[in-house]
């Protein structure tokens, strides 16, 4: 085995990326997962948010924020796993467990995304680019548009609790009860291309799969 076997990151054998058909790849369940099982661990190199939106391309938008002004990432498509390809949903199936863990939240059927809500995840922080993402997941719950307030929306904090990531949690467990984590105006800046862009949208939206991906 030479360095260039080993991997940033780690996959459930039954989880495999391919196209969605309407937004660039996703993350599908080959066989049927359980609750709590363990979907994906990522890795890659820790760098400010800033730096990361530096990058060139699509890798600009690909890592996982772990703090508030950290992410970790791959600084070249080569390095990329099928972990970059878990995209949002307002319904998601899978959320963290620590810092760099996916974990199923439920049940995954054969066939399904497997999803994530961004609210778990993201934080506008300070210098950073803002991001905003028009959703057409198709759940009855979508928001329209995801933003990295999102997780200051009290009922997402009920919803995710125990999903979140620890840093965001943190944040959460911050607030005040009486006056839980107002939400700021929305963002104006709009970050750059990320692989779970609707463009162009499908129509109806997510046929493929509907209600569960984005
Ligand atoms: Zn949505």
């Amino acid at each position: 085995m030479t360095h260039s076997d080993y991997s940033f990151h780690w996959l459930h054998p039954h989880v495999e990326s391919r196209a969605t058909g309407t937004h660039g790849d996703g993350l599908y369940a080959v066989r049927t997962i359980r609750a709590g099982e363990c979907l994906l661990i990522f890795g890659g190199y820790i760098l400010t948010v800033e730096q990361e939106s530096r990058l060139a391309g699509k890798l600009s938008d690909n890592g996982v924020q772990i703090a508030r002004n950290l992410v970790i990432c791959s600084t070249r498509t080569a390095e990329w796993g099928g972990e970059n390809f878990l995209n949002h949903s307002c319904e998601p199936n899978a959320g963290f467990k620590g810092q760099i863990a996916i974990h199923a939240m439920r049940t995954i059927r054969k066939g399904e995304q497997v999803t994530i809500d961004y609210a778990m995840v993201l934080y506008h922080a300070k210098g950073g680019p803002a991001y905003k993402l028009a959703c057409l997941c198709g759940a009855p719950t979508c928001r329209g548009v995801v933003t990295d307030n999102d997780w200051r929306i009290a009922e997402l904090q009920a919803k995710y609790r125990g999903w979140f990531q620890p840093y965001l949690q943190d944040e959460i467990d911050k607030c005040p009860a009486t006056a839980p984590c107002a939400v700021p105006p929305a963002p104006t800046f709009q970050r750059k291309a990320s692989i779970c862009d609707p463009s162009p949208a499908p129509s109806p939206p997510h046929a493929d799969l509907p209600g569960s991906q984005h």
